[in-house]
């Protein structure tokens, strides 16, 4: 279930949504924090707001995170900080409307918020919810309230009881309608389907009945329904609202975003869908046969290279998402990695070259395991992005950067540098680990495969505070060589520690 809630400013969207959250048990999205917490980025970095492409590069480069305290507070982080009050002064709310109009902005925006969104069970709040960000939400509100009830109530949330000062509230909260309205990207407009509520009357008690009312005859119906207003149409309102055209159902399926909706049993799912879903969210039959695939593997490779994990604990425990750098020698390798991963209750998705979706069965299947497949080759930002947000939802992500199998040490190998910006992009560490014994057991071409015993070695993980170098580039490339270093390191061990072993 998916709520989109629209409105101007002080209309009472937070409150509502925010109990809509509570009585339903959805996740609350606050797209007005985000576009502030952006805002606040610029203004502390001294970026000029009138500067398109830094204000976007600020907007693409941030982290923002929700955290709910309690049943009346959600936090907002930005950049592991917390910013809850600082987004909420009179010199944010100036400067908003100004960095919400940018294009560019509102992209990496509107794709973090799909993004959340993804796995569905949200109430979203904002300007653009029902028209862009989930034109297909089940159940649209637009929420409106008069001028004087919408100052009124901004007054009392600051505990400002003057009537001066309230004026001066009213005063800003018309003029950053005015913007947010006449904008040219996303302007605050209602969905055509979008249900009216005046919130001037109401107490918020009555609108969540209002709302809760609409989505059980949306879950009734099975889908989204568009219906005559809720109350009467707004009444006399001093801010025209204007209508937004639905798009057509075959303008929706051209722009079908992947990402939107959760993953439903028996639905057909496109490989992209499951790149862009968390791995726990796939439907059951596809996390059944990840599990029995898994279950098979461990069976098989226990029996026949009994393999063991060095400082497994670094690898398990770790607490958010981490990319998995590892050498490659044999096709045990993602086998081991993955099913010491499962079996500790991680996710991993694994990063392969595209190439291997040439074959439609491997393609399925790859994705059903929670792979992303990568050009290589090319700077696939497609892939990087997916892996970021996989990283970011707290998934591993697995990548053996000498791209393929190296059957010899002879072998020349070109490290693909694409994991340390998938890292840096996610603030996440880079976990070198090394796998010896697999290259005997499994030679690769034509020749037998051989049992024996397999090791793998879990060095420490590699964050970026530990690389001194300065800069984007030079920060990601070192992390590249340290990485690399403490995985050929760690083999090197491995490989002394059991003498004859590859
Ligand atoms: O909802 P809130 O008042 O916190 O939003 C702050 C500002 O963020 C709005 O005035 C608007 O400029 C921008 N915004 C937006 N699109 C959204 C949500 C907010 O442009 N979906």
């Amino acid at each position: 279930m998916r709520i989109a809630i629209d409105g101007p400013a002080g209309s009472g969207k937070s409150t509502l949504a925010h109990a809509l959250a509570q009585r339903l048990n959805l996740t609350l999205l606050d797209t007005g924090a985000m576009y502030r917490s952006v805002t606040l980025a610029c203004l502390q970095k001294g970026v000029d707001l009138e500067d398109n492409d830094a204000v976007a590069q600020v907007a693409r480069e941030v982290r923002i995170e929700f955290m709910s305290q309690d049943d009346k507070t959600q936090r907002v982080l930005l950049d592991g900080e917390d910013v809850t009050a600082a987004i909420r002064t009179p010199q944010v709310d100036a400067a908003v409307p100004t960095v919400s109009a940018i294009p560019a902005v509102r992209e990496a925006m509107v794709e973090e918020q799909r993004r959340i969104g993804s796995a569905g069970n949200v109430v979203a709040e904002g300007r653009d919810i029902g028209t862009v960000v989930f034109p297909d939400a089940e159940v649209k509100v637009f929420l409106t309230a008069d001028m004087s009830a919408r100052a009124h109530r901004r007054a009392q949330q600051s505990s400002i009881d003057d009537p001066a000062r309230e004026q001066e509230i009213l005063d800003a909260l018309k003029k950053r309608d005015e913007i947010d309205s006449t904008r040219e990207a996303a302007p605050l407009v209602a969905a055509e389907d979008a249900h009216h509520l005046d919130s001037s009357n109401m107490t918020v008690e009555q609108e969540v009945e209002a709302v809760v009312a609409l989505v059980e005859k949306a879950r009734a119906a099975g889908g989204v329904q568009a219906e005559p207003p809720v109350q009467n149409e707004p009444a006399k309102q001093e801010s025209a609202v204007p209508v937004a055209k639905p798009k057509s159902t075959t303008a929706k399926k051209k722009n079908d975003d992947k990402r939107t909706g959760p993953m439903r049993l028996f639905a057909r799912h496109e490989p992209e869908e499951y790149y862009e879903h968390p791995v726990r969210e796939f439907p059951v039959t596809s996390r059944a046969l990840l599990g029995a695939a898994i279950l098979v593997c461990a069976g098989i490779s226990k029996v026949l290279w009994p393999w063991k994990v060095e400082n497994g604990k670094t690898l398990w425990k770790a607490e958010g998402g981490q990319v998995v750098v590892m050498n490659h020698v044999s096709m045990l390798d993602p086998v081991v990695i993955m099913v010491t991963e499962w079996t500790h209750g991680r996710r991993m998705r694994p990063i392969y070259k595209s190439e291997f979706d040439g074959h439609k069965i491997v393609n399925w299947f790859f994705a059903r395991i929670g792979g992303i497949p990568v050009e290589r080759g090319t700077a696939d930002v497609k892939a990087v992005r997916r892996a970021q947000r996989a990283l970011q939802r707290g998934e591993d992500v697995l990548i053996f950067p000498e791209g393929t199998r190296v059957y010899s040490d002879d072998q020349e190998v070109e490290i693909h540098a694409g994991f340390a910006l998938m890292a840096q992009l996610a603030k996440a560490p880079v976990l070198p680990v090394a796998i010896v014994g697999a290259r005997d057991g499994a030679p690769g071409g034509n020749k037998p495969l051989r049992p024996g015993r397999v090791w793998l070695g879990v060095g420490e993980s590699i964050t970026f505070d530990q690389i001194a170098e300065k800069g984007r580039k030079k920060q990601a490339k070192a992390m590249e060589k340290r990485a690399m270093e403490r995985v050929y390191a760690l083999r090197d061990a491995l490989r002394a520690a059991h003498p004859g072993k590859m």
